[in-house]
């Protein structure tokens, strides 16, 4: 059971804990996102040092590459990528979705348009033209072969400037689909043949969906508390919509939502937005923002040594800028970081101009652990 410890005096901030198979995650919680089962250019010792609870791993590439029987023969992805803390999985719909015409238009490859029916999504590798079908059980299967500590349910997720008329099918059908996912988890979870006590269960969580619109949102919150999920997301949200138009979503749903249940708010953000977001009642987030933007050299620092996360609290530094070269200094003093602890800003400006492999690996660290240090002053 999720166990709130604290909450906020003045705003709807919430410190917890979560408890799941792969152990407790404190909350507020940042994940890093292990796509393909690896936080790129991480180990996840490293990842532990960081101080990361939970990753993210992603249904759709794990499932495709490298396929769930190597996965199931590997004693599934913990043991598979060597990480024994918590793993949160996606239900794989948005990449199958989106993925393929993307990945299609980007280098030489199969073009793959998804189908999407009541049924699932069917869709082709964009790599080797495979059909495969994605419906919510399958979804839910794999997750289940992954080992996953934390099950996400299959949604439809339209683009956030769909026109309504998509919205209101989308929403009906990831409530159809949440349905589904849940009754096949039952089976799969709680069946006798299956028994497990009640810590090794992994959890379920519902994705509320609705677009930019009050009413669908508030339909689809409602129609998943109706099924009853352990915890929830708030999805469509980051998908090409007006940035702003989110504050507004959070306001329309979190009031929906039970107190005693996890709320994760699916990719995002800037470091403003979680910050906003956790006043607001949010508990989890991931977002590719700290390991994408560190492997193009920006990086990310407080201003001040104890921030208050308010107003512009922190900065980022483009280091191949040539300003770098002869700075000797810290990324950011302070930082309790590998990275911080050991090497100059100007030696990361050489990697990064000499494309040496390491200047990805020291500035993930670093980024990675603004992202976790920033929970960490939201806890406090
Ligand atoms: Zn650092």
């Amino acid at each position: 059971m999720f166990k709130i410890l604290r909450k906020g005096k003045q705003d709807g901030s919430r410190l917890g804990l979560l408890p799941t198979a792969g152990g407790i995650i404190e909350t507020p919680v940042f994940m890093p996102i292990a796509t393909k089962g690896a936080v790129k250019n991480l180990t996840p010792e490293e990842l532990k040092t960081l101080g990361a609870g939970l990753i993210l791993g992603n249904t759709y590439h794990l499932w495709l590459r490298p396929g769930m029987e190597i996965i199931k023969k590997a004693g599934q992805l913990h043991k598979f990528m060597n990480w024994f803390g918590p793993i949160l999985t996606d239900s794989g719909g948005f990449q199958a979705f989106s993925l393929g015409p993307r990945m299609a238009k980007k280098g030489n490859l199969k073009t793959a348009e998804a189908k999407i029916s009541d049924e699932g999504v069917k869709f082709k590798d964009p790599f080797d033209g495979k059909e495969y079908f994605l419906t919510p059980e399958r979804s839910i299967q794999i997750q289940l072969d992954l080992g996953s500590d934390i099950i996400m349910v299959l949604d439809h997720c339209p683009p956030g400037m769909a026109m309504r008329k998509d919205v209101e099918g989308a929403v009906k059908r990831t409530t159809e689909w949440a349905k589904r996912c849940k009754e096949y988890f039952n089976k799969k979870v709680n069946s006798k043949s299956k028994i497990r006590s009640q810590t090794k269960k992994p959890l379920l969580f519902g994705i509320v969906q609705g677009g930019i619109h009050k009413d669908l949102r508030e339909q689809s919150a409602k129609e998943l508390l109706d099924i009853g999920f352990d915890g929830y997301a708030i999805g469509g949200v980051a998908v090409g919509e007006p940035r702003q138009t989110f504050w507004q979503v959070l306001e329309w749903v979190l009031p929906l939502l039970p107190e005693d249940k996890p709320r994760y708010l699916m990719g995002l953000g800037k470091p403003e937005e979680i910050v906003g977001a956790v006043k607001a009642g949010i508990d989890m987030f991931d977002c590719v923002i700290p390991t994408r933007e560190a492997r193009h050299g920006r990086i990310y620092k407080f201003k001040k040594r104890n921030p208050k996360l308010k107003g512009n609290f922190y900065e980022t530094l483009q280091i191949t800028n040539g300003k770098f070269a002869k700075d000797f200094q810290p990324i950011e003093k302070g930082c309790d970081c590998y990275t911080c602890q050991n090497y100059s800003r100007a030696y990361l400006y050489h990697l990064f101009r000499t494309s040496e492999p390491l200047a990805l690996r020291l500035a993930s660290i670093h980024n990675l652990r603004f992202y976790i240090r920033l929970t960490e002053e939201l806890k406090k």
